[in-house]
């Protein structure tokens, strides 16, 4: 048995991977993907040599149990939650390419609807019926973090709300 989370798909692991550097700092790496056998299961792994340090860099991630088709750009997985990001990691991610749209409309656009998917990411870790993230669902120290520094934020009505605006402006 091999306990790798799983990367529900290729837009979600690489975000997983911009938020984890190298441990000399670096994020960039030219990352090749492929599916390969790791204790009898089959898993997806990322490699790479490091542009800042030249270390070889390897993740192995789970396959989902059902594959994700993308539609539309970018698609980090189903209905059910993230096990790479935390729901504060993607309320971290969704608040820092909202505060950095650049000014060519398609590249904003871009920037727009990866800021509404990352707030949806946050959404899904809701269990029906119920109007908070609950606790469980912030595992990093990062997502901790956005949490402590506003709780109300992770309430479903206020992130539906950020949810629609990136998006009408994602769609302007
Ligand atoms: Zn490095």
């Amino acid at each position: 048995m091999t306990d790798w989370p799983v990367a529900r798909t290729r837009d979600e692991a690489l975000v997983y991977l911009d938020l984890n550097p190298c441990e000399c700092g670096s994020v960039e790496t030219e990352w090749d993907s492929g599916v390969v056998s790791s204790g009898g299961a089959l898993v997806k792994c990322y490699s790479g040599a490091c542009e800042g340090c030249g270390s070889d860099r390897e993740y192995l991630f789970s396959l989902p149990r059902r594959e994700v088709m993308p539609s539309g750009w970018p698609t980090f997985g189903g209905p059910e939650p993230s096990q790479l990001l935390d729901a504060g990691e993607w309320l971290w991610l969704a608040d820092f390419t909202a505060g950095n749209v650049p000014e060519d409309p398609e590249n904003a656009r871009r920037v727009l609807s990866m800021a509404c998917a990352a707030v949806e990411e946050v959404l899904k870790f809701i269990p029906e019926g119920q109007d908070n993230v609950p606790a469980e669902a912030f595992w990093s120290a990062r997502g901790r973090e956005v949490r402590e520094a506003e709780p109300p934020r992770f309430r479903r009505d206020r992130l539906l709300v950020v949810r629609d605006t990136y998006r009408e402006l994602a769609d302007r």
